[in-house]
């Protein structure tokens, strides 16, 4: 499934393409735009190559490494507290106090053991990121996110833990129309009613939407490519 390019156009940014291209594959789809979150994902690039999305009011970014947001980030956010943190990294339970502290929303939650620190660490600070369950959609031995058919127990195990589980996520396999596993992960989430899809890259963002997403992980679209 795939939209045909708009109009020729010429927009103020990447940001304005981006969130065009939101609308009208949200609209295709007979869906609200507004129920879309575009997360930035700002790994690698530094804070002046940032600076211009958040001066056009962009306020929802993620990285991918506890480390680099905790260099990066806490100066702007002290300077406009409506700045919201993803982490869709992999997380090693051993930064789970780091990154509860620091993020709003952490989409790698794959693991009982992960799920036993984030209730933990959330306990200890006071503060419940939400979380989204990462389902392995494809399968890859290689690959972070749970085994499909764990996805139930994990998702019992987050509700004794009292950890707040916003919707699922999955980074489909590489090369490969990204569709088919949109729409699993859609049905997964129905099936065990969870409410929010993470799911949708550069590549594939108006595919994800037009399945469903409810946040979408933009890179290389918004900032080029990472070096
Ligand atoms: C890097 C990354 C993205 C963004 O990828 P782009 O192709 O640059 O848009 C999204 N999700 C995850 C989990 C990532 O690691």
């Amino acid at each position: 499934m795939s939209v045909s390019d708009p109009e020729p156009a010429t927009f103020a940014s990447p940001l304005e393409e981006v969130r065009a291209r939101i609308v009208r594959s949200a609209v295709l789809a007979g869906r609200d735009p507004a129920a879309i979150e575009l997360i930035a994902i700002s790994k690698t690039h530094p804070m002046p190559a940032i600076q211009p999305l958040l001066d056009a009011g962009q306020l929802s970014f993620g990285e991918n490494r506890v480390q680099e947001a905790q260099d990066k980030w806490p100066g702007a956010i002290a300077n406009d507290r409506r700045i919201r943190l993803h982490l869709v990294g992999q997380l090693q339970s051993n930064k789970a106090d780091a990154a509860v502290a620091l993020f709003d929303a952490i989409h790698s939650v794959d693991r009982p053991s992960l799920i036993d620190a984030l209730a933990r660490a959330s306990e200890r600070a006071g503060r419940r990121p939400e979380c989204f369950v990462q389902v392995n959609i494809g399968e890859e031995p290689q690959k972070g996110g749970c085994a499909i058919a764990e996805l139930p127990a994990l998702l019992a195990q987050a509700g004794r833990a009292g950890l707040p589980v916003a919707g699922l996520m999955c980074v489909p396999p590489a090369d490969t129309e990204a569709a088919p596993y949109f729409a699993l992960l859609a049905k997964l989430a129905r099936d065990n009613g969870v409410a929010g899809l993470s799911m949708g890259m550069s590549g594939d963002y108006e595919t994800a939407v037009l399945i469903g997403a409810t946040h979408i992980r933009v890179g290389s679209a918004l900032f080029g490519q990472r070096g």
